[in-house]
């Protein structure tokens, strides 16, 4: 019989063969999902990848790829820019390339 700390949906049977010749199985622990973090500073994103499907999830510009700090800075850049206030090549070169992608 299985050991009962074996017998858990996030443990995963393997079945391999030894050099020997004869099978034996394995249990390894699955890997846990790598959690949706932002492109620029690396926080975790909120509302992204958890909860039922169904639940509303961030619709603001760059929702899945920058968190709420680093899309309103690029948002805030990308006015400058378009104002004239600034020139692109003053802008952040980690932020430029989000910046860009609003202006034109
Ligand atoms: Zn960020």
């Amino acid at each position: 019989m299985t050991k009962r700390k074996d017998r858990s949906t996030a443990i995963r049977k393997l079945k391999r063969r030894v050099p020997s010749g004869e099978s034996r199985e394995y249990y390894k622990r699955r890997l846990k999902k790598p959690k949706a973090s932002c492109a620029l500073c690396g926080s975790a994103l909120q509302g992204i990848g958890e909860g039922a499907k169904s639940s509303r999830r961030p619709t603001r510009k760059f929702a899945g790829n920058l968190c709420h700090r680093c899309g309103s800075k690029v948002l805030v850049e990308a006015q400058r820019v378009r104002e004239k206030g600034k020139s692109m090549e003053d802008v952040d070169i980690v932020l430029r390339k989000y910046v860009q992608g609003l202006v034109l």
